[in-house]
This record gives structure tokens, C-alpha cells and sequence, in this order.
């Protein structure tokens, strides 16, 4: 038999491990403290199961990891990891730590859920892989466990940041579009907020999407975590050319299903994400069209001015252009911030994330 890869089972699956061992049930919430919360690297660090169990325990599975491949470090003290998967494929996860004008601070993991991506949006470079296959639950799991190790490991040691501790933010904008992976993304999503687990808050995760409209109704019903919608563009032509998802799920669709999304939970947050392309989508009209797509929503708008890439044929909008496309939603009682993306020096900026 197959040994199991535990960190990827669901509590049911465990619970149901556990029964067949004649063990209590408690012990599969037991295991799931020491491998999420404690982060344990062996079974016989986990001194509360005698040694029988822990035994049976290395009979049938094991821990997974990952393997640390490279670390590119950014002026702005971004980090971004390159991992590898237990098949040789990798991924990248990129750490954010952040401190607000106030004093106020934040460490934000963006994790990646596929290798590669099928959605094919012509501004990332992730697409240009393809889907080479899903992650695992574990496989995005452990990008939290190790990169949370590596905080500990004093990665930001000399750095104004070095005071942090915790990566208490986590966003699914990495390597992949989440909802195409959904059962292991709602897997994950439940221990990473899980208090007996990684326990950040559902109000510090946010999943983002290009769209899939389906996918987006059945994450409002089984989860409370925040939303990010990758819009791009104002019109459906604009759309369907830099983001063929809009074909199937035209705009008009993904903003029902977005307001649907945020009425059913009113504490969640979602967040337009509107990557500014010269000439492409940064016209006044574009301003206007997207202000009346979305007036009278409570929703805000992050416009994000492209990361050129020698590889991409988009341009940057000049920063009078990007004020004027603000100052257009703010005069149409839209809210709006201007995100210049963090980690631009060594690709781990939005869109940028590709295996080597
Ligand atoms: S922007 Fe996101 S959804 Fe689109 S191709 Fe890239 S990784 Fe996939």
C-alpha cells in the first residue's frame, strides 16, 4: 500500500484512521496540532501518542516537506522561495512583510496552488507554463509550514522587519488560479484557519480568482475567507483578448456572482484587482466603464501598474495616466488605491511567479 501523506487528509479521513486503529477520534485533532501548529518533523516528537501508536503511525505514512531550493532576497525585503515539490516540480511562494505609516504591522505569505496555469491570461507569465498539475493539500500547506520556519530561522534577522514573528496574512494569488483546484484549496483553507492549525484568521486570507463564476458561488457557501477578483479590463472585447476565462464568464456574470458572494457575509472583504496595461485597458473611457460596472457596490478597486517583463509585450501606463484612471473612479464615488506591486526587483510581483 501507498504510505500516506497525512497532512493531507481531511479531519473525517483522519478521524476514520484513527478508528480503524481502535484509537480515540481525538487523536486525528492531536495529529493535526502537531503537524500544522507545532510543526513537528517526526513522529516521535509527538510525546503525547505512546510509542505503539507512533510506530504504526510511521508504518503507514509519513510527514511531507519541502525542499528549499532557492531564496531571492528584494530591496524591499520581499523574500520569494523557490520550492520543490515531491515530484521534482516547483513552485514559488513569496513573503511580504509590511509596516504601516501608523506603526501597525503585517507579514503576508502569497502562496501558490498549481504548478503552471490553464487560464491562460496573456499579461502572466505563469500561463506561458500551461497546467502542469494541481498542488496538494499539503504541498500548499507546507509552503506555510516552511516558509513560517524560515522566519524563525531569522531570514529577516538585519532587516527593519527582523522583529516579526508570525506570517499572519495569507493570500492564494501565487503560481495557479485557485478555484481550479478547488477541493484541495477548500481543504487547505479549512486548516490554515483552523485554530488547532495555522489559525490566521478567515478576515487575513484572501483567495484570488480570474473568475470562474461557479467555483466562486459553492467558495461563498463553504467559506468565509476574503475575495479578489482579477477583473482587467472594463469592456468584454478587452477582456475576452487578455483573459479568455471572460468567453464562458462574461463581466457582468462575475459581478452578479461577486455581489451574491459578498451579501451572503457582509464581513468579507473583495477586492477588484485591475492590472493597468498601456493602451490596453488605461483610457479615460475605461475608467468610466468600470466606475458604472461598479457604482453603488461596496467594492474597492486595486489598480496594479503592470510589472514589465521582457517576455510579456504589455507596457506601463505613465504615472499622469494612472492618476488621471484613479482620479476618474474617485470623481464616480468608487474607491480605489494605486498597488505598486512589492518584490519588482526579483520577479515576485503579480503575474511574475513561473517555475525556472
Ligand atoms: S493571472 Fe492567475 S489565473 Fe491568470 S494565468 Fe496567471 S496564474 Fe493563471
Amino acid at each position: 500500500m501507498k504510505p500516506i501523506d497525512f497532512k493531507n487528509l481531511s479531519l473525517e479521513e483522519l478521524n476514520s484512521y484513527f478508528e480503524g486503529l481502535g484509537e480515540s477520534k481525538f487523536r486525528a485533532q492531536q495529529l493535526i496540532e502537531w503537524m500544522f501548529k507545532k510543526r513537528v518533523s517526526s513522529f516521535d516528537e509527538m510525546s503525547n501518542f505512546s510509542k505503539t501508536l507512533r510506530e504504526q503511525l510511521k508504518k503507514d505514512g509519513y510527514l511531507s516537506g519541502l525542499k528549499l531550493v532557492t531564496t531571492q532576497s528584494s530591496q524591499d525585503e520581499t523574500r520569494k522561495f523557490l520550492f520543490e515539490l515531491e515530484d521534482g516540480e516547483t513552485v514559488e511562494t513569496v513573503l511580504m512583510p509590511h509596516r504601516s505609516s501608523e506603526g501597525g504591522s503585517r507579514m503576508t505569505l502569497c502562496v501558490s496552488t498549481q504548478v503552471g496555469c490553464r487560464m491562460g491570461c496573456k499579461f502572466c507569465l505563469t500561463a506561458s507554463q500551461g497546467l502542469v498539475r494541481h498542488l496538494k493539500c499539503s504541498e500548499i500547506l507546507n509552503q506555510i509550514s516552511e516558509s513560517q520556519a524560515l522566519v524563525e530561522s531569522g531570514i529577516l534577522k538585519e532587516t527593519p522587519f527582523e522583529d516579526l514573528e508570525k506570517i499572519t496574512n495569507l493570500v492564494m494569488m501565487g503560481m495557479g488560479e485557485p478555484l481550479d483546484n478547488f477541493d484541495n484549496v477548500l481543504r487547505a483553507l479549512g486548516y490554515i484557519t483552523w485554530d488547532r492549525a495555522f489559525e490566521i484568521s478567515a478576515k487575513r486570507v484572501t483567495v484570488s480568482t480570474s473568475g470562474l463564476v461557479t467555483k466562486i458561488e459553492e467558495l461563498g457557501q463553504k467559506s468565509n475567507v476574503n475575495l479578489a477578483i482579477s477583473l482587467n479590463a472594463s469592456t468584454n472585447p478587452t477582456r475576452s483578448e487578455i483573459m479568455p476565462i471572460n468567453k464562458p464568464y462574461p463581466i457582468e456574470k462575475l459581478i452578479e456572482v461577486t455581489k451574491k458572494f459578498y451579501t451572503e457575509n457582509k464581513r468579507r472583504k473583495i477586492m477588484f484587482e485591475y492590472v493597468l496595461l498601456k493602451d490596453v485597458n488605461d483610457t479615460d473611457q475605461d475608467a468610466h466603464q468600470l466606475a458604472k460596472q461598479l457604482r453603488g457596490t461596496a467594492f474597492k478597486v486595486n489598480l496594479i501598474p503592470f510589472n514589465e517583463h521582457p517576455k510579456l509585450p504589455y507596457k506601463q501606463p505613465s504615472q499622469d495616466r494612472i492618476e488621471k484612471f484613479q482620479d476618474i473612479l474617485k470623481k464616480n464615488k468608487v474607491f480605489s488605491f494605486v498597488r505598486w506591486s512589492k518584490g519588482r526587483d526579483i520577479s515576485a510581483a503579480c503575474g511574475q511567479l513561473r517555475s525556472p
